[in-house]
């Protein structure tokens, strides 16, 4: 491990993708260094799951047990028509029923918090910065900061995001790996349950569709509408972006006016589109991308986290399996990970086209039709 010891890298981003690749190079003997855009590591959105193969990855981890500690589980999910009545229904699990321990949901803050305390004594945070160059020499990679400074490292990993600024600096801009799903979805969690706890609602007409989730004396209302166009908007303006909702949703039955008026008065509102990542390659030179940078599948996978974590450790472990050497490496992170993300990408497709937003009434009264009890 002496190589290993020497080695600096640089994870841009300090979300899941970003903390869980920090935990693992450090582990490995790097002396990491974290840069986040925010002042702080990013807490808010929606909740995560972390299913099978992640579990034992955090297991590994050794933060299984705490994670478990705050998971959340939902008990039913109701389909409702214009009127409120209850259509069909899912009941997942009942009152008192013990919950597998190959599935994880969690509020993504408890998330955060957690692998943060194991590793903030170890890693070095830069806030309020970011990536602004790379240069690559013969023995390192020079990298310049929004602050003006300029530092050298073995190594850089990006993990920051959809909009990765490491992937538009090093590999070209977002429209030559983005691929649209033709639809849009917004989030807003509203400190308050607007249903019974626990449980889930949606109502549907066709190629719109609004999903309450309440938990822990919140819910999110979820928006989602198909747009077989791309809607050009500014990802930074919220304002712009709430509008489309407004104006989207406007008019519709069952309770659409009262959950708009909580879009309207929320703080903490996100839009976005359903949209994947696709690379032939996540890794160049002395670069590498982690998670949503590399390979976002959407939230319609509901596996973004499992897909950071996850690559997370399937890149720690071929850098310790080749002893540093980035090359070997980097060929087999790709080889190793490409399989399950092409799997999860193909599902969140599928749902995203198919099962969550349905096209007609018809598609709408067959899923409306299910009771189904597991
Ligand atoms: C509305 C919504 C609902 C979701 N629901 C689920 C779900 O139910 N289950 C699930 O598993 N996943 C879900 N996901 C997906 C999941 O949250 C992401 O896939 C996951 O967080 C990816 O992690 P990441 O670290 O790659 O990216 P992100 O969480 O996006 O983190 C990127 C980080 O990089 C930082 N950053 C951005 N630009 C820069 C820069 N220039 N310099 C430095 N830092 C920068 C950001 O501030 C952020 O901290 C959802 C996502 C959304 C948006």
């Amino acid at each position: 491990m002496e190589s290993v010891n020497k080695k600096n890298v640089l994870i841009s981003g300090a979300s899941i993708a970003g903390l869980s690749t920090a935990y693992w190079l450090n582990r490995s003997g790097y002396n990491v260094t974290v840069v986040e855009l925010a002042k702080e590591p990013r807490t808010a959105g929606a909740a995560v799951d972390l299913r099978g193969m992640t579990v034992d990855i955090v297991k590994r981890m050794g933060i299984y047990e705490r994670l478990k500690a705050h998971r959340l589980h939902v008990e039913k999910i109701e389909f409702k028509n214009a009127d409120d009545v209850t259509e069909g229904s899912i009941l997942l699990t009942s009152e008192g029923e013990e919950l597998p321990d190959d599935y994880i949901e969690i509020e993504r803050d408890k998330f955060i918090g957690i692998i943060v305390d194991d590793l903030k004594d170890d890693v070095d945070f830069m806030f309020n910065n970011s990536i602004t160059a790379l240069t690559e020499t013969n023995d390192a990679i020079q990298v310049t900061f929004k602050n003006g400074l300029e530092r050298l490292f073995d190594l850089v990993v990006g993990c920051d995001g959809i909009h990765s600024v490491v992937r538009r600096i090093w590999f070209g801009p977002e429209t030559e790996y983005a691929h649209f799903l033709d639809a849009y979805f917004s989030i807003t969690i509203v400190n308050k349950l607007l249903i019974k706890q626990k449980t889930m609602q949606m109502y549907n007409v066709p190629g719109k569709a609004i999903t309450l989730n309440a938990y822990n004396n919140k819910t999110d209302v979820i928006f989602c509408f198909v747009s077989e166009k791309e809607i050009p908007y500014d990802y930074r303006n919220v304002e712009q972006q709430r509008k489309i909702i407004l104006e989207k949703f406007a008019g519709q039955n069952w309770r659409t006016q009262e959950l708009l008026d909580e879009v309207l008065q929320s703080t903490n509102f996100y839009f976005d589109e359903f949209c994947q990542i696709k690379m032939p390659s996540w890794t160049k030179g002395r670069v590498a991308l982690v998670g949503d940078a590399g390979y976002c599948a959407s939230p319609a996978a509901g596996m973004g986290a499992s897909l950071s974590i996850n690559g997370a450790a399937a890149l720690a472990d071929a850098l310790e399996k080749y002893n540093g050497d980035t090359d070997l490496a980097f060929e087999e992170y790709n080889k190793n990970l490409r399989p399950f993300i092409d799997d999860v990408q193909a599902t969140a497709e599928l749902n995203v086209r198919q099962n969550f937003i349905p096209r007609t009434e018809d598609a709408i009264r067959q899923r409306n039709a299910q009771t189904v009890a597991f």
